[in-house]
């Protein structure tokens, strides 16, 4: 089989840690994931050798799982150190973020000391969009705008949350606490709702269940240095057979 870099087409898409390319199938994309980081809407910028490799690599390790446990996703194969082969979808323009452990925005919002446990996991919508700065908005603004209709919102809670379980559990058996993260959902020709995007150290916050420290890209965000080791020793963790 060629390379992905061989067969890619014209650029669909390029966002802050990756571009997707269209190939000579209409029903394939190719993502290409970059070192580049951004955090508080691009605001501030980084650039670290290996985060692409790495992020792409964790990514393509739990798709496949993730597919095996019974959730839908748009992972085909990984075909080098920087590429994917995904089915082609169309993103649901919400953002979904998933939290176990009151963290970030929601720690500042609501006044809840980081680190404070959550009684059940918490399901919070965002707008995808760069130039607002993913604003959080509710299932009714995403239905009422038309980015999704009730049935995929009810589809894409349920998956979210079977990603959660899924990943919390994964990741307590490599010593890791799964904080909170963010999952984006696309739809397939036939308007099937499908898991897209990555899961890695950009997208999760993963705290090391000995110490609490921080395994992602909060070390860049709060200048804590070591995002580079982190997010080694994140790939190091997914890829332990236990
Ligand atoms: N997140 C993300 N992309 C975003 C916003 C958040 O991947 O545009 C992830 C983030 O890494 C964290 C979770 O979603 O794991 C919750 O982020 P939060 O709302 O606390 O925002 P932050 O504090 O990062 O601004």
């Amino acid at each position: 089989m060629t390379t992905g870099e061989l067969n890619r087409g014209e650029l669909k898409y390029e966002g802050k840690a990756k571009r997707v390319y269209a190939t000579a199938n209409p029903a394939e994309y190719i993502v290409e994931y970059k070192d580049d980081a951004t955090a508080f809407n691009a605001q501030k910028r980084g650039t670290w050798e290996g985060k692409g490799q790495t992020n792409n690599a964790i990514t393509a390790h739990l798709y496949p799982q993730l597919e095996a446990a019974g959730i839908p996703t748009h992972f085909i194969e990984k075909l080098d150190d920087r590429h994917q082969r995904v089915k082609a979808v169309v993103i649901v323009p919400v953002e979904v973020i998933v939290r176990n452990v009151a963290a970030g925005s929601f720690s500042k919002r609501l006044g809840i000391e980081e680190g404070t446990p959550l009684s059940r996991p918490v399901v919070e919508y965002c707008y995808k969009s760069d130039a607002l700065g993913d604003p959080l908005i509710n299932s009714d603004t995403a239905i009422a705008l038309g980015w999704a209709t009730q049935e995929d919102l009810k589809t894409i809670r349920e998956l979210a949350l079977k990603v959660r379980d899924f990943l919390t559990d994964y990741f307590a058996q490599r010593g890791v606490r799964l904080i909170d993260f963010k999952l984006e959902f696309g739809k397939l020709a036939d308007g099937e709702i499908v898991l897209a995007d990555e899961i890695s150290p950009d997208t999760c916050r993963f705290w090391d269940a000995t110490t609490n420290e921080k395994l992602d890209k909060d070390r860049f965000r709060r200048d804590l240095g070591g995002e580079a080791e982190a997010y080694a020793e994140m790939l190091r963790r997914v890829t332990t057979e236990v």
